[in-house]
């Protein structure tokens, strides 16, 4: 089968594989429709994250279940499906406090980072970890249930209420489900970006659309007006607590290792600001597949296909060219990957 397999020179590469079988009684054969481009493979493809080599990358998806094992009782032969990637083993420390998301198996059973990735066209899953998606709903917009259900956990662990004023950094795939998640919610939302084409393609969803380009944040927004701030970029932390109102929180959910931000605690403190991490999703699959079913304007966040063959230029579209190996143009928002 094809599948984007990471080369030994961290470089992605198609190749033919072979087809994997069923081991166990509790998995499902999935054929795979739609794969979601992610920032971590990007991360991975820069050698800014790290991966196991020889397997296929690949974790936001959607398919077709095509063979169950013996024990299999939730999902049938030829049932649409969402997969949930974010694999736990239920019984270490984290799983057993209701953490399953830090899970200590978690280092060598990330699907698409440590085990192998749904960029193929097959996929064998523990069945315990399929969703059933919805007889309306496209295998396009199916893949972004995964980053949805991060999204849903990382509010859930906010102070988060429907009269929140809320301001969202970065309109990225990730800033855009944060603000039509909060929207949704009732809140009144603000977004901001950097690039062109992302700013342009927020405007199409929200009416108060910021231009980071020349114009700083901070000046922007003089006045502390917000109740949760989010930064999806992870570079923008010491500018967020200047524009967070008292009691407020700032979600922190971008990556960038290098950016470091200085921070007077006792500042916090006076002002009863929280700072919170959150990453993966918590049993939150199910809310996401419910809001994505419920509010259609999250659909307008896929806004390109590419079959596997043309996986360069789905990358691209991302702004990654692959010969430098350097961030380009952004071009795209969600860019899905199809195997056939
Ligand atoms: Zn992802
Ligand atoms: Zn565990």
């Amino acid at each position: 089968m094809k599948a984007l397999v990471l080369n030994e020179n961290q470089g992605l590469e198609l190749r033919d594989i072979p087809k994997p079988k069923i081991c166990r009684d509790n998995e499902a054969l999935i054929r795979v429709k739609a794969t979601g481009i992610c920032g971590t493979d990007i991360h991975i493809l820069m050698g800014e994250y790290s991966a196991k080599t020889g397997i296929p990358l690949g974790h936001e998806s959607s398919g077709v279940v095509e063979e169950i094992g013996a024990k299999v009782t939730n999902v049938k032969p030829g049932e649409r499906v969402i997969l949930d990637p974010t694999y736990f083993c239920g019984i270490c420390f984290y799983c057993q406090n209701d953490r399953p998301n830090y899970c200590g198996e978690k280092s060598n059973t990330e699907t698409g980072v440590s085990h192998g990735g749904t960029y193929a066209e097959y996929h064998v899953v523990d069945s315990n970890f399929l969703h059933h998606l919805p007889d309306e709903m496209s295998f396009e917009t199916a893949t972004l249930a995964e980053p949805l259900a991060c999204v849903i956990n990382a509010l859930r662990q906010t102070r988060i209420k429907p009269e929140s004023r809320v301001l969202v950094v970065g309109t990225g795939p990730m800033g855009l489900l944060f603000a039509l998640a909060t929207k949704s919610m009732g809140c009144e939302v603000t977004v901001g970006d950097i690039s062109n084409y992302r700013i342009k393609q927020a405007k199409l969803l929200f009416q108060k659309v910021q231009d980071y380009r020349e114009t700083k944040l901070l000046s922007l927004n003089p006045k502390k007006s917000f109740d949760l701030v989010i930064d999806t970029s992870g570079r923008a932390l010491e500018e967020l607590i200047e524009v967070v109102d008292r009691g407020g929180d700032i979600l922190v959910i971008g990556l960038d290792y290098s950016y470091e931000a200085k921070i007077n605690p006792s500042y916090l403190t006076d002002n009863g600001i929280r700072i919170v991490g959150s990453i993966d999703s918590n049993k939150t699959f199910y809310a996401a597949i419910k809001m994505l079913q419920q509010v259609k304007d999250f659909e307008k966040i896929v806004t390109h296909t590419f079959p596997i063959d043309e996986y360069k230029m789905a990358f691209q579209t991302l702004g990654l060219d692959f010969r430098s190996l350097q961030r380009g143009e952004i071009l795209g928002n969600k860019v899905v990957i199809c195997p056939e």
